[in-house]
């Protein structure tokens, strides 16, 4: 028997029809993907078995049964927040969690518990767009569609990888191409990457050269008489500004000739239908959401947003960073889109939510998280589907606050993770395949991840594991489902109560769902408002989220570039991984791509630093280093180095490469930047 679901890789949100067998298909109804599938979808089946599976509690490392373990963190957690106040206790979650899992876990700690204190992997991931989609439109939200990709007549990559890092959305502009060949790609990016072979024109800016590329379209499209002035007058606020800004930014910063800027621009203002599509490379910047506005800002200067085939377009890392938002699952929002520091819609949701307390500030983002951990201001964390001990910067100190917490519990599919190895108790979580819930993709469209495998073991889906510790906490009626479908019901019901503060997100349609109707939910893209058709484009009307109802144009300031010694490091994804390898890392196939980790390095700086072919380079900064195979390639500028983050201390000796990644944040975000880090750089003498 076949079943239905949904990838759990990337943020594309592909559907697979997937049989218990291991047999994996692309759904070919499915409008993510029209049943196509990348080569981690493909291996689905190869990554499905209960190798290295945690399929019990632990209790300091020797199997518990689970009411003891229940109860032992309910103990802990309460202790701590009677002895040290709300504050003193953290969850950090991630975009691997359901939509279901994400909601109750955001309501027990805001809700319940009374801080803000849950932060996700999803803020390396996408939180400088949501900042950046607020500072310009009002809320966070993504106008685009997938179908806009196709009908656009020039697409624009910003640090994206997309033939990596979003295959499938790779394919479907890649086909549209072939299709009709007077579409344009531009790849705007400090490397060369598979991506840019689709691409007509590649930018190989400087690091963190984004801001003046767009900077200096933005001066241009003014200067050259590009600006929709009716759309501005009638929509759009801070124009001036803006401008003004831009016309201050020296082009030069780009890294980028005149001639290419200028050929650049020229399309840009030549092309109406433009979608620019912008992940990682834009988001993980100390500059991160400036770089957002400055790409929102050439959009709404010309009107190019909310029709077909235009737009900005962020695409989000994980499978459910986008359902994370929804449900608040950031530490500076509340569910349902609403915000933390509006008394009015705390209010709402504490009414709602029928809580006894409710936090009344942000709290702390994930660098910040786990900097207070190592501050010893946390006393209780729990970590829950991610790997942070690999996967933040500076992963070496993470781990050490991490072991600096007095209780620290982790719930995983796996028992052994760099994470799980620190924590004194380890909770089984049902895998992709065993448990039930929904996923939102970066098109907004909310599709059924579905059970076709036996739970194993003493494994419990996420949802549930959450609400045992909040009953055990005394929150029985509060968290008294007995379904995710059930919860489902409750977020959707919360979008009704949202509503009056005339927030876009709305799935109030989706209320009445029934346990029948939960099962049978076919992808829906929100808003999906009761008795009316869901709107697949928003902004289409000119009416954006601000009081005023108008957008904003955001001015921006370009970094100077920086000349300064060493290496600037680039981590990211390569084809066949995803993040610290747990399933992805079962699959031969898929390791049989890259064998281990490496590190990109132009052929001049391999040479200065005496590397002959294969021979190891030390990487070093902030007392770290890590150990990986050279790997010369004019895919990175001189003074460039780029490599994979999914080897972690458990794979290779080499140890996560985010350990050599130094803390920077975006001040507005407190999305960390992982594209640019200052390294050191020499060949490794193992003598
Ligand atoms: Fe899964 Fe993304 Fe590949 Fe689609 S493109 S199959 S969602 S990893």
């Amino acid at each position: 028997m076949s079943t239905c679901t949904t990838c759990p890789y990337c943020g594309v949100g592909c559907g697979v029809i997937a049989s218990a067998d291991g047999t994996i298909k692309g759904d070919p109804d499915h409008p993510a993907n029209y049943g196509r599938l990348c080569s981690k979808g493909a291996a689905l089946g190869e990554t499905i078995d209960l190798d290295g599976r945690l399929l019990a509690p632990r209790i300091g490392g020797q199997n518990a049964e689970w009411d003891s373990a229940i109860n032992l963190v309910a103990h802990r957690f309460t202790d701590a927040i009677r002895d040290y106040g709300p504050d003193s206790v953290a969850f950090y979650v991630s975009g691997q969690l359901l939509t279901e899992d994400y909601y109750v876990a955001n309501k027990l700690m805001k809700g319940f518990i009374g801080s803000a204190n849950i932060d996700t992997n999803s803020r390396l991931c996408m939180a400088s767009s949501v900042a950046g989609h607020k500072r310009a439109f009002g809320t966070d939200t993504v106008p685009g569609t997938y179908e806009d990709l196709e009908e656009a007549d020039l697409i624009v990559l910003v640090g994206s990888n997309l033939a990596w890092c979003h295959p499938v959305l790779h394919q479907r502009i890649a086909a549209a191409k072939a299709a009709r060949p007077g579409m344009r790609v531009v790849n705007i990016d400090p490397r060369r990457t598979a991506t840019t072979e689709l691409a007509d024109l590649h930018l190989q800016i400087a690091p963190d050269g984004d801001i003046a590329v767009f900077n200096g379209l933005l001066a241009h499209l003014a200067a050259e008489g590009h600006i929709d002035t009716a759309y501005v007058d009638a929509h759009v606020g801070g124009f001036s500004a803006a401008v003004a800004a831009a016309e201050c930014s020296d082009p030069r910063n780009s890294g980028l000739s005149t001639e290419i800027l200028r050929q650049f621009y020229d399309l840009w203002a030549g092309t109406e239908k433009v979608v620019t599509v912008y992940s990682q490379g834009v988001n993980q910047s100390a500059c991160g959401t400036d770089k957002v506005n400055a790409i929102l800002n050439c959009h709404l200067a010309t009107g190019r947003i909310g029709r077909p085939g235009m737009g900005p377009f962020s695409i989000t890392g994980q499978p459910n960073a986008m359902g994370g938002r929804e449900v608040g699952g950031l530490a500076n929002m509340l569910a349902n889109h609403l915000d933390i520091e509006n008394a009015d819609h705390r209010a709402t949701v504490q009414g709602f939510w029928g809580s006894p307390t409710l936090c009344t500030k942000p709290g702390l983002k994930a660098v910040d998280l786990f900097q207070a951990c190592a501050d010893g201001k946390i006393q209780a964390l729990w970590i829950m589907s991610t790997n942070p001990a690999a996967s933040m910067p500076d992963a070496a100190g993470v781990a050490q606050a991490i072991a600096n917490v007095p209780f620290s519990v982790v719930s995983d599919i796996m028992a052994r993770t760099d994470t799980g190895d620190l924590a004194d108790v380890l909770l089984p979580a049902a895998g992709w395949g065993e448990k039930d819930g929904t996923v939102t993709n970066s098109e907004r469209r909310i599709s059924r991840q579905r059970a076709f495998l036996p739970v194993p073991g003493q494994a419990r889906p996420d949802w549930r594991i959450i609400c045992d510790v909040a009953r055990a906490m005394g929150h029985a009626t509060a968290f008294d489902y007995d379904s995710p479908a059930a919860i489902f019901r409750e977020y959707a019901a919360l979008s009704v109560a949202a509503q009056s503060f005339g927030r876009d997100f709305d799935i109030s349609g989706l209320t009445d769902l029934t346990d029948e109707g939960y099962a049978h939910m076919n992808p829906v893209q929100w808003p999906v408002p009761a008795r009316q058709k869901g709107r697949a484009r928003f902004f289409a009307d000119g009416a954006f989220y601000h009081p005023d109802g108008r957008a904003r144009m955001v001015p921006v300031a370009a970094p100077m570039a920086q000349v300064t010694a060493g290496f600037h490091l680039n981590t990211g994804r390569i084809r066949d991984q995803w993040h610290t390898m747990t399933r992805t890392g079962k699959s031969a196939r898929l390791g049989a791509h890259m064998a281990e980790p490496y590190v990109e390095i132009h052929p001049q700086d391999a040479k200065t630093l005496g590397l002959g072919p294969a021979e190891l380079v030390e990487v070093t900064a902030g007392g770290e280093r890590s150990i990986l195979r050279a790997l010369p390639t004019d895919r990175v500028a001189k003074g460039a180095l780029f490599a994979p983050m999914h080897w972690t201390r458990q794979r290779s000796a080499a140890g996560p490469v985010n350990s050599v990644v130094r803390v920077q944040v975006d001040p507005v975000s407190g999305q960390p930047a992982l594209k640019s880090g200052r390294v050191s750089a020499k060949r490794f003498d193992a003598a």
